[in-house]
């Protein structure tokens, strides 16, 4: 029982609390629903028009298409893009493994290059490396909403013509050099699973980008390869997003960016707290990145004795990720274990901190008083 005597009662801290995020909205997530209801309209409408053009704005991008989720986000777009058999596409060997999974799903080939272990992003070096003849494409994935250095990938994707996908589903709000992901490469793929920082009440996705022609084509692919009502001229696929989590995300667009200054205090305040420890080291995050914190992760010797003493003082943690994309079978073909040692390094030490906008001023100093004591 995470209960101490005397001074204070042990605050519980989840790594996320969503409906805490949602409290203060729910009046206006009802009503929403209602007008949804009254509109009749739930597939396509006014309201994932609305949305999609205010994502594109947020993004400062020149369009965005909703889609069902942001693993089809990921693969349609490379289909919209004629990224397919025969290809390869260049992707971190430490992502979710969606961002992997969208390029099989495109019929392209994965090949895994390795993250730099400081920060845990696609090392540019290990990817100009892995550049063949059959590259087609680079996706650099901002984890944990931390931008991958975007000149310099696109310099790499100019040089050798290969189209950049941004896997930006962790990275709602960030900046490379002042401009936000999902305006930085030739499109990009969005999650609004809950969970993100921008997250639906269910799932839902979207494409930002600059190419208007490429955006038109996705969206009929993701409406059964319509170009109108009866006309389906490309093979296509249902991948819509929903009226009513269009409504929602509406909803919640007007607070991102207050959230995302939430998660960057909290994390100074975390990275206050562990500044003398020589157990604990934060990820590095570069100057010219403005991180939106989708998860706050520190590299720990002994990590789950780490985590056991912070969950004793009732503060729960996650690991994003535990295995490597090719430790996990369903990948396993795709790289030896053992040949891309920092992914596998960085999967044994790190560890995410309960991070999300809903935590109190109480909480964070529960977690920042535990780390003194930890560390
Ligand atoms: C969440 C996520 C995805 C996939 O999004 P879904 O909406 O769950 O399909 C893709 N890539 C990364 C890095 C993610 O975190």
């Amino acid at each position: 029982m995470p209960r101490r005597v005397g001074r204070s009662i042990t605050v519980r801290v989840p790594l996320l609390d969503l409906s805490a995020i949602h409290a203060d909205l729910a009046d206006d997530l009802i009503a929403s629903l209602r007008s949804a209801i009254d509109s009749g309209s739930f597939i396509g409408g006014q309201e994932v028009e609305a949305f999609e053009s205010e994502w594109a704005g947020y993004c400062e991008a020149a369009g965005a298409v909703g889609v069902a989720n942001g693993t089809d986000a990921l693969q349609l777009v490379l289909r919209a893009a004629g990224i397919g058999t025969g290809d390869e596409v260049i992707t971190p060997a430490m992502t979710f493994v969606a961002t992997v999974e969208a390029v099989r799903l495109a019929g392209a080939d994965p090949v895994l290059v390795d993250v730099d272990e400081r920060t845990g992003l696609l090392d540019l070096r290990a990817a100009a490396a892995a550049i063949g003849p059959r590259t087609a494409a680079i996706v650099p994935v901002h984890l944990w909403g931390q931008p991958v250095d975007m000149d310099a990938v696109s310099e790499l994707a100019s040089r050798h013509g290969l189209f950049v996908l941004e896997d930006a589903a962790q990275a709602h709000g960030a900046r490379w050099r002042g401009k936000r992901a999902g305006s930085l490469g030739d499109a990009a793929g969005f999650s609004m699973y809950p969970g993100k920082n921008l997250g639906a009440l269910g799932d839902a996705g979207a494409v930002t980008g600059n190419d208007p022609a490429l955006l038109a084509k996705l969206r009929s692919i993701s409406n059964h390869g319509r170009d109108s009502k009866h006309d389906h001229r490309l093979l296509g696929t249902n991948s819509r997003l929903d009226a009513i989590q269009a409504a929602f995300l509406r909803c919640k667009l007007p607070y991102l960016d207050r959230w995302n200054e939430l998660r960057r205090e909290h994390a100074s305040a975390y990275r206050r707290a562990f500044s003398a420890s020589r157990l604990v080291t934060a990820i590095e995050i570069a100057d010219e990145a403005e991180a939106v914190y989708h998860h706050f992760v520190v590299r720990v010797a002994g990590r789950d004795q780490f985590a056991a003493k912070l969950q004793s003082k009732g503060i729960s943690c996650g690991i994003h990720y535990p295995r490597a994309i090719h430790e996990n079978t369903a990948f396993s073909d795709l790289a030896r274990v053992g040949s891309l040692p920092a992914a596998e390094r960085l999967t044994k030490e790190i560890i995410s901190l309960p991070i999300g906008p809903e935590l109190s001023e109480r909480q964070i100093e529960a977690v920042s008083r535990a780390l003194v004591e930890v560390c």
